[in-house]
């Protein structure tokens, strides 16, 4: 993708372990590589079309001036969360802190960190069938629609569905979504379980009855297996109430490992 480079900029701060640091203050130097698509930019000749690196690097030293943090870690962290919600265009950053001047009496001719954070794509699985079916889903994607670092871009409508694993229980009523978030996997699940607990779920049963289960389908196109996280979601390609909310708001989307779209694997599913 296309970039906006600003390198070493100089600013004024006070973050730092030691108290002499927060009181005192010294310069840091900040580069930042800003991924955004310049080709309207480009065609056009207009501003509008892109992000302004002035009113970027009047937003940092700002930002550098109002905060104190001890680790650079963390200012890089926030300033780049911070960058990516103010900046509509902006997919993507890379920050770098670097702070020359750091007091470890060692001579030393540069300290720094570098990372990369950006905006990803989750597809997420909604399900109840207990109580209020629909007031479930509806609470589950106001939740999402309202946590900062989320944005809800597509919900499919809900469908009604036969029960699944062979536990006799109540028809559920299941849905999609599309989710552009800030979140790290794991902080995406932890948040998921969170909202399922505020709506009373209970784990008992495996595929048993529940007020609420949300599940992450998809996270862009990565692949995890660890204990607590499997990503695709297993077995999806095979569970229609998951493809048919899937093919009607991300029909071309392509499962990473098995190579289908959405449109494909529930063709597939149907026929069987
Ligand atoms: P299920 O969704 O299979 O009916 P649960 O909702 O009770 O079962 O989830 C059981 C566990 O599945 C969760 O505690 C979670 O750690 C794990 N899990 C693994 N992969 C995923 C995923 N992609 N999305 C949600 N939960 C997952
Ligand atoms: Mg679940």
């Amino acid at each position: 993708m296309d970039k906006i480079k600003i390198e070493k900029l100089t600013v004024f701060g006070k973050h730092g372990v030691y108290p002499e640091e927060n009181v005192l203050g010294q310069k840091f130097l900040v580069s930042l590589a800003l991924y955004t698509d310049t080709r309207k930019a480009g065609l056009t000749d207009d501003l509008e079309c892109s992000i302004n690196y002035g009113d970027v690097c009047q937003y940092v030293k700002q930002f550098f001036e109002e905060n104190t943090f001890q680790l650079i870690e963390r200012v890089a962290e926030q300033l780049a969360e911070n960058l990516l919600l103010r900046y509509d265009l902006l997919q993507k950053v890379d920050v770098k802190v670097e702070k020359p001047w750091a007091p470890i009496l060692i001579p030393v001719e540069n300290v720094g960190v570098e990372i990369s954070r950006g905006w990803h794509i989750a597809y997420v699985a909604l399900g109840s069938n207990i109580g209020d079916k629909k007031s479930y889903l509806d609470e589950a994607v106001e939740k999402l629609k309202n946590h900062p670092l989320c944005q809800v871009i597509k919900v499919a409508d809900y469908i009604q569905t036969e029960p699944y694993g062979g536990v006799e229980q109540d028809v559920f009523l299941n849905s999609a979504l599309e989710l552009r978030t800030l979140l790290y996997p794991e902080e995406l699940l932890r948040l998921l379980n969170q909202i399922e607990a505020e709506a009373g779920r209970e784990r008992t049963i495996h595929w048993g009855p529940r007020t609420l289960d949300l599940d992450i389908l998809f996270y862009d196109d990565c692949i995890i297996d660890t204990p607590t996280l499997t990503i695709p979601h297993i077995d999806l390609q095979n569970r229609d109430f998951v493809l048919l909310p899937m093919a009607e708001i991300a029909p071309y989307f392509r499962h990473p490992t098995l190579g289908y779209t959405m449109q494909q694997l529930l063709n597939r599913c149907q026929t069987l």
